[in-house]
């Protein structure tokens, strides 16, 4: 991934959006919605393919060249006319220039017939940073995953089955660099069998291209003024090429949509959530009394993102998670003194490393609604209170009220919470149901079980392989007081204070290695204050100074859960024991390419390692999970799919034992 993404440069002057970049319009002028309806969603057969669709079925559409979204919002609206109540729409969308959301605004107003529509996405659109981004649309009906950044980069990385093509991009004339041999291959070796493609451009090289990928191709009458435009369908698919068995997606599909979650934290509430979107029915078990009671349950969250300007795969999975907590935070809970106050973070440069950092960042080419450099005068104006460091400015960003996430990903009319319930075992019935049980009995039994339950999916003996380390970490609360009433943004340096909730800042946190989580210590207390007064001393002796004592405080302890390249675990789980064996030649050659399917334990999934960012991380990984289920477009690349893959340790073990071997 390229780290910067350039927003599209648009010239209104003649009414109508016109890229400036390529001196091409977005749409038809005559009537461009009418031509998506001709080309795009005609020539496809939109409206009978939707039709014949059976119940809970997903049909996927490609598109190269998001724009305006014009043909998504159209797609998206025939598709409720003429498919089944339970089918659900998954639209992919590449697109290298993103509208900055007033033009996408802007665009979408010439269109009243699509208001209600136009109305979500525009709810959820913020400046995208590079990457992918998934909307969860019409009560999750409707998806749309949009790959920013070429499409000639992002493509190779997506893992789909297409059944319907929308080649728009610009004419290729005036865009060469996009309409290659290589983007048609892509799109051959992403279709489903059958898929059709359709396109306003009958352009030689572009049918010539398509013919040489697979497809057949003919010429048909354009819209209006055009004379002809091109539609096609893949007739023969490309060979598939060797995929690493041990990251592949698993392809049993389970017999019903039910699924156990163990663990009601931001882990198991996202999961729960976004199978329930789908129409599944899920029973969420949690030992404690109320759902988000262990880590998650902390009175403050910040909800920003620490980020290398190496762009690393924590920092792709980082940017990705926060912009998507961010759209389901706009589509799930409305800002409140209770829940969640997008007041902007400020990330303090407090030491010369922490400040070449951020310098990186900041010109790392990240659009200014993402993060932008400030100057400490800058600082302590968007803080409310004085402040001796620059530091970067995350505009979106803020404190949450984990709690209130949880509790509202969790109020879904197909999600069944039950909380004092302790699993003790869970074992797969000969029928190939999940069955969760404790001393008292049979707690639920689903065809799909997935382990949301941090350290503690090391218990069951399919989780027992995962490295996991549990990290104590303490907050400390202090009572507001008159002048600390003035602190208007969040602030992070070592640690983080939050404006007041309930009349309370909470800061913090604490970490500690191999330590219970228990009570809250004076010692731990005592650490907080000591961060506070080094990180933004006014805000200290605002609070009381150095009278402060560590009994003034209170607080709560929990234990984060962390893997040993902080990256989280999300995907399907394997039996440890057959992978090693199946795999063992790895460790005598890496380069090996065998082809034996991972010995996947059928319909049993984990999500946890979230650390301290599971705000940020764990409802994108709800998204995965449930993308993986349902066989629907995944909303990561490959290279991030992989990273999250709860197999990785296992593989590294293998190859890192050959590494061991004397050559
Ligand atoms: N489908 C759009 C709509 O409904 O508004 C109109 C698409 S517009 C004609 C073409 C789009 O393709 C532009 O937004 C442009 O930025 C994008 N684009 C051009 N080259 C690209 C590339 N190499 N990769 C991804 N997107 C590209």
């Amino acid at each position: 991934m390229s780290s910067s993404t350039q927003a599209a440069r648009l010239d209104w002057s003649s009414g109508q959006p016109v890229a400036s970049d390529y001196g091409d319009v977005y749409f038809s002028r005559d009537s461009g919605i009418d031509e998506t309806r001709h080309v795009f969603i005609h020539h496809n057969q939109l409206p009978a393919r939707f039709a014949a669709l059976a119940d809970n079925a997903v049909f996927s559409i490609g598109e190269t060249g998001f724009g305006t979204g014009l043909n998504f919002l159209v797609a998206w609206q025939t598709f409720l006319q003429h498919a089944p109540a339970s089918a659900r729409l998954a639209f992919v969308s590449t697109e290298k220039h993103p509208l900055q959301p007033d033009d996408l605004q802007r665009a979408l107003a010439m269109w009243p017939q699509l208001a209600p529509q136009a109305e979500q996405l525009l709810q959820q659109y913020a400046e995208l940073p590079p990457g992918w981004h998934r909307f969860t649309l019409q009560d999750g009906r409707i998806s749309l995953t949009l790959l920013v950044g070429d499409a000639l980069e992002t493509l190779p990385q997506l893992d789909a089955a297409i059944d319907a093509w929308f080649l728009d991009g610009f004419a290729p004339s005036r865009n060469p660099d996009m309409w290659q041999p290589a983007l048609f291959q892509q799109l051959a070796r992403l279709s489903a069998p059958g898929a059709t493609l359709a396109t306003f451009t009958c352009a030689g090289m572009v049918r010539r291209g398509l013919t040489a990928a697979g497809f057949s191709v003919e010429k048909v009458a354009g819209h209006g003024s055009k004379r002809e435009m091109t539609r096609g369908q893949l007739v023969t698919p490309p060979a598939a090429g060797w995929l690493a068995p041990w990251y592949a997606r698993p392809r049993q599909q389970a017999a019903e949509r039910s699924a156990i979650v163990i663990g009601a934290g931001i882990a198991g509430a996202s999961v729960a959530h976004s199978l329930a979107l789908r129409g599944w029915q899920v029973t969420v078990l949690d030992r404690q009394p109320a759902p988000a009671s262990e880590a998650s349950g902390n009175p403050q969250g910040v909800l920003y993102t620490k980020l290398s300007p190496h762009f690393t795969p924590l920092t792709r999975l980082l940017l990705a998670g926060y912009s998507h907590s961010l759209r389901t935070l706009a589509a799930q809970l409305p800002p409140g003194e209770e829940s969640w106050q997008p007041c902007g973070v400020l990330q303090l440069a407090h030491d010369a490393d922490e400040a070449k950092r951020q310098q990186g960042l900041a010109n790392a080419g990240l659009p200014t609604g993402i993060l932008h450099a400030v100057s400490a005068q800058q600082a302590s104006q968007l803080a409310g209170v004085p402040l001796t460091h620059s530091g970067l400015y995350f505009p979106q960003g803020g404190w949450l009220h984990p709690p209130a996430l949880v509790r509202q990903l969790l109020a879904h009319p197909n999600i069944r919470l039950r909380t004092g319930c302790s699993v003790d075992s869970l074992q797969q019935l000969e029928n190939g149901q999940w069955l969760a049980a404790n001393q008292h009995g049979e707690l639920a039994r689903a065809s799909v079980a997935v382990l949301a339950n941090a350290n503690d999916v090391r218990q069951f003996a399919a989780g027992s392989q995962l490295p996991l380390k549990p990290i104590r970490g303490q907050v400390s609360v202090l009572p507001a007081t008159a002048a600390s009433r003035a602190l208007r943004s969040v602030i992070c340096g070592e640690g983080y204070i939050s404006p007041a909730r309930h009349d309370s800042h909470c800061f913090g946190a604490t970490f500690k290695f191999e330590q219970p989580a228990g009570a809250t210590t004076p010692g731990e207390h005592q650490e907080n204050l000591a961060m506070l007064a080094d990180m933004v001393p006014a805000l200290y002796q605002a609070l009381g100074g150095d009278s402060l004592q560590a009994s003034d405080c209170t607080g709560r302890a929990a234990l984060r859960c962390t893997s040993p390249d902080y990256l989280p675990l999300a995907g399907p789980l394997v039996d440890a024991e057959a992978f090693r064996q199946q795999y063992a030649i790895l460790s005598r050659d890496a380069t090996l390419q065998p082809d034996t399917p991972a010995p996947y334990l059928p319909g049993l999934y984990v999500t946890t390692g979230h650390g301290s960012r599971g705000m940020v991380t764990a409802p994108l990984c709800g998204e995965v999970l449930a993308s993986l289920l349902e066989n629907e477009p995944l909303p990561l690349p490959k290279g991030l799919m992989d990273a999250l893959h709860p197999s990785r340790f296992l593989l590294r073990g293998l190859i890192r034992k050959k590494n061991k071997q004397p050559s």
